[in-house]
């Protein structure tokens, strides 16, 4: 696996690479299997995989959280090296920002609800430093977690819109036995949190058991109290799988989303229902 962290280096290894299909698997690091499945999809669709390294400060709306991100450097290249990914690409911030090209996109109020609403200017960054990899990388896919979908329907639509050539693969969630979500943020949890974290995917399952169309607004009530009872909740909601907009029929793909915390960590999950 070839390491870079500098653009001159970068344009160098991907001009020899120029002929093959290059797969891209955005991450923060601090890697865990759910990363890993992605670099595995990536890997198996395509001839050139590359993978970045990047705790975006432009998408933390909480310089606390941003401070405290977990980083893990060495033991994310020794997992990079064993899944034999071609490529690394660890940039510095300075840099990578000098390269941006301003860009304007309407992004159909997909950023303004869920994390969009919780989290303000989260998805601003995201697609700032998303566009910034696309044009510095130009990969044919990029492969992101359905864990984070509401980021995966806005990166499909800024590659709909202004990166055409680039198709986003959405991978499944990888989940602890225990059904919950694998994140690097879970690093950070307290083991006393342990018991009542394995309830979140409870939850959604049981959300999932007792989805109706016409029930989704009580059952939302009913998972955010019971959400309440073991975490700090700030959302639990049910909306289109499509556009995450809350009307329709039962014939629509309906999904639940949340965030909570536990101790001061913040999670989020979601779930198909349909
Ligand atoms: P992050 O490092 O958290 O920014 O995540 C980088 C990519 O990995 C994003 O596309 C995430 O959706 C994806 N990802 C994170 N956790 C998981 C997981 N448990 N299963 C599948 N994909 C994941």
């Amino acid at each position: 696996m070839q390491v870079v962290k500098n653009l001159q280096d970068l344009n160098k290894v991907l001009k020899i690479v120029s002929n093959k299909s290059i797969g891209f698997v955005p991450t923060m690091g601090s890697l865990h299997r759910g990363h890993l499945s992605l670099v595995r999809a990536s890997k198996k669709k395509t001839d050139y995989t590359v993978v970045s390294i990047f705790v975006n400060p432009t998408q933390f709306d909480n310089q606390n959280d941003y401070n405290n991100y977990p980083i893990n450097l060495q033991n994310d290249i020794s997992l990079l090296n064993n899944e034999e990914v071609d490529l690394l690409f660890i940039p510095d911030y300075e840099e990578l920002y000098s390269s941006e090209k301003l860009i304007k996109i309407d992004l159909h109020n997909l950023d303004k609800v869920l994390e969009g609403k919780h989290r303000k200017g989260h998805f601003d960054g995201v697609v700032r430093v998303v566009s910034i990899f696309f044009n510095l990388i130009k990969p044919q896919y990029a492969f992101l977690g359905e864990k984070d979908y509401q980021q995966y329907l806005i990166i499909s639509l800024l590659a709909k819109e202004l990166f055409e050539k680039v198709k986003i693969i959405l991978c499944p969630t990888f989940r602890e036995e225990s059904g919950l979500a694998m994140s690097s943020r879970n690093l950070r949890l307290e083991a006393k949190y342990s018991k009542e974290t394995k309830k979140l995917f409870e939850l959604l399952t049981y959300c999932k058991k007792n989805f109706d169309v016409e029930n989704r607004k009580k059952l939302e009530q009913i998972c955010f109290e019971k959400l309440s009872q073991f975490s700090s909740p700030e959302y639990f909601e049910i909306r289109q799988s499509v556009d995450l907009t809350n009307e329709g029929e039962l014939s629509d793909k309906w999904r639940a989303f949340t965030a909570t915390k536990f101790g001061d960590i913040r999670l989020i999950d979601n779930i198909a229902l349909n």
